[in-house]
């Protein structure tokens, strides 16, 4: 990404900060501040493990969506060897698609402004709600957002939610905002996992938690958005070999 701005290559400095290696981008069109990896990418190359050959998908064939795509959707089938972007020359980033990136700019949603400032604001942004890790800092010490916006028929979201309209007629709707009116709130919990003091979404290790203290905090949250909205809020890592409760 940093490199990606360096060279004028415009689509992805919305993305700084997100850690992880460029094959696994595609598993889940990686986005964050108005943008997916899904805008930039042509090609996706993969092995696939079921027809024992290479294989080339171009974009439109890699059923991206929101944190999702065919990759993920079929675990285990394809591994991503390369991606191919594509993306357009300039010295102004794509323009600002998120309404919090462009107060911090300081500019109308819609706007462009250099790509190396929506990097910095994006780190910026991103640094306040412990989103880049940081080994002095257990806010920083999680798997990113654990839960994805949950997407609803547009009668089950609940009164005064964000509401953002799908063309397949759904509404996204904030999981953070659900979590919080569940009951928990940033810092929610005991013992070392714990919600970020900064970020709604991030449940963090404070240094002793296992993986089961941290499933037993999102089986709980999960399970009191589902009582009080009626939501049942899913997991954006992938789980391997549990569950939630
Ligand atoms: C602090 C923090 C902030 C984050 N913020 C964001 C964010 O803003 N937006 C966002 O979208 N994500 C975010 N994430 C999630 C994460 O960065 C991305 O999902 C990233 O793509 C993971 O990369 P990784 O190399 O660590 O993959 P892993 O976590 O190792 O793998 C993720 C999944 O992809 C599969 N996979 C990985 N590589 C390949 C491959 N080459 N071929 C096939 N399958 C593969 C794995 O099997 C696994 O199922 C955040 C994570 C953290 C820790």
């Amino acid at each position: 990404m940093a490199r990606a701005v360096a060279e004028g290559w415009v689509g992805v400095e919305a993305l700084a900060g997100i850690p992880g290696t460029v094959g696994a981008v595609p598993i889940q069109n990686v986005g964050a501040y108005g943008q997916e990896v899904a805008q930039t990418i042509a090609q996706v190359h993969a092995y696939d493990r079921l027809e024992r050959r290479h294989r080339t998908f171009a974009s439109a064939d890699c059923g991206f969506g929101y944190r999702t795509s065919l990759f993920k959707q079929t675990p285990g089938r394809y591994v991503v060897g390369a991606v191919t972007f594509r993306f357009r020359r300039g010295s102004l980033g794509a323009p600002i698609q998120y309404a919090e990136l462009a107060r911090r700019l300081g500019v109308e949603v819609g706007a462009r402004v250099p790509a190396g400032d929506v990097r910095a604001a994006v780190l910026a942004l991103r640094r306040s709600k412990g989103m880049v890790l940081d080994e002095t800092d257990h806010d920083t010490w999680s798997a990113g957002s654990f839960f994805m916006n949950p997407f609803v028929p547009p009668g089950a979201v609940p009164p005064g939610a964000p509401a953002f309209e799908q063309p397949d007629g759904r509404v996204k709707t904030s999981a953070a905002w659900l979590v919080e009116r569940a009951g928990f709130s940033r810092g929610y919990g005991t013992g070392d996992a714990r919600v970020s003091s900064k970020h709604t979404l991030a449940l963090t290790n404070r240094g002793g938690a296992s993986a089961a203290d941290l499933l037993a905090l999102a089986t709980e949250i999960r399970a009191g958005v589902l009582a009080r909205f009626g939501i049942e809020l899913q997991p954006e890592p992938v789980l391997v070999g549990c569950s939630l409760g």
